[in-house]
């Protein structure tokens, strides 16, 4: 049994594992490492043993950028969460002298949801028209790091979830604890937990008392009900998303988000508002009367929201924004979006309706 350098709690076999691994791995080249961060689970199971590992080693070489995209559409309860953990991590990292810095991705202005559904018209994501995932989660997260093509992203990703899952980890797999992943950069994936199952990830949580700053009564109160998360990294295709309560509240991939009803269900009843707008959203998503009837390339089927229709979404949301008490838009967004119905009414090609 072997105990971890900071407190005295026994380390799991399997946890000892990936340490030694993630220590091996840290001392192998100069590469600087980024690990995504969801607040999830597995992301935060990663963050524990990766700062396990460093605090068994005496000199660092490197530092390791822990990301979190903040989407400005997170469900805000998991975001207050993050932020929170995040200052605490620092403050415990700082003072054990270990080399890890926080960033938080943002995606650009004309990225965000609103700007995109409110100021453009786009309707909401579907499974069939999901151009969402690209643009608030993807591109920001690799904006960072792409900065250093050799970097290495650490993501929490496990064999077991399911079959199909399974079988892409082996497609994409270029030895055991690395994966490359698609599309257009080089940096490579490594998964130091790829071994571990749904119970060890929740062992690894509850048993690992280092670093005090996850705090495994907090995830296991987010997690209850909870389903899957929506990847912050082009990594492996297939994850699911829009059933998550890791992901946007906003999200009309799903018909039904039983995931922040649940939350309501179990005393979160600030997320209410929040919860009827995006119901709202929906369904008034595919009423005709509120959409072009052409594209904005000019062929014919359901186009953007109408002028109106955006209007009648931007005053619902402030209506929530209010009852809620919660910020849903900045002023930056909604100057934005004003800008961009300014843009569509002085542009003699926009044509909401044809015969
Ligand atoms: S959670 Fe839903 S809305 Fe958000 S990026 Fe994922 S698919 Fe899109």
């Amino acid at each position: 049994m072997r105990f971890c350098n900071n407190c005295l709690t026994p380390v799991l076999a399997k946890d000892q594992n990936a340490i030694d691994i993630i220590k091996q791995e840290y001392l192998k080249d100069d590469c600087p490492w980024y690990l995504g961060y969801s607040g999830g689970k597995d992301s935060s199971a990663l963050l524990k043993l990766v700062i396990g590992a460093l605090s068994q080693l005496d000199t660092f070489h490197k530092d390791i950028t822990v990301i979190y995209c903040d989407t400005g559409v997170e469900n805000p309860i998991i975001t207050e969460y993050v932020y929170d953990t995040f200052e605490s991590l620092k403050v415990e990292c700082s003072d054990l002298g270990l080399p890890l810095k926080y960033e938080i991705a943002i995606p650009k202005l004309v990225d965000r949801f609103f700007v995109k559904v409110i100021g453009r018209g786009y309707p909401t994501p579907t499974n069939i028209f999901r151009w969402c995932t690209d643009k608030l989660r993807i591109n920001p997260v690799k904006q960072i790091i792409d900065q250093h093509p050799k970097a290495t992203i650490l993501l929490g990703i496990r064999n077991g979830e399911s079959e199909q899952r399974d079988r892409t980890i082996s497609k994409h797999s270029k030895s055991e604890y690395y994966l490359t992943q698609n599309g257009s950069t080089r940096n490579q994936i490594f998964s130091p937990i790829i071994h571990h199952s749904l119970k060890d990830v929740w062992a690894t949580l509850k048993f690992n008392d280092f670093p005090n700053s996850i705090d495994s009564q907090k995830q296991g109160e987010l997690y209850k009900d909870a389903g899957s998360e929506c990847p912050v990294y082009r990594e492996l295709p297939g994850k699911s998303c829009g059933s998550s309560r890791f992901g946007c509240w906003t999200c009309t991939v799903v018909r039904k988000d039983k995931s922040i009803s649940k939350m309501i269900e179990n005393g979160y009843s600030e997320l209410t508002h929040l919860h009827e707008f995006r119901n709202w959203i929906s369904v008034f998503r595919d009423n005709p009367e509120y959409r072009c009837n052409q594209r904005r390339n000019g062929q014919k089927g359901l186009g953007p929201f109408t002028l109106e229709g955006r209007r009648i979404i931007l005053d619902r949301l402030l209506e929530a924004e209010s009852k809620s008490e919660m910020v849903l838009i900045s002023n930056e967004e909604i100057k934005k979006i004003k800008e961009l119905w300014q843009k569509d009414m002085d542009n003699p090609k926009y044509i909401e309706k044809t015969a």
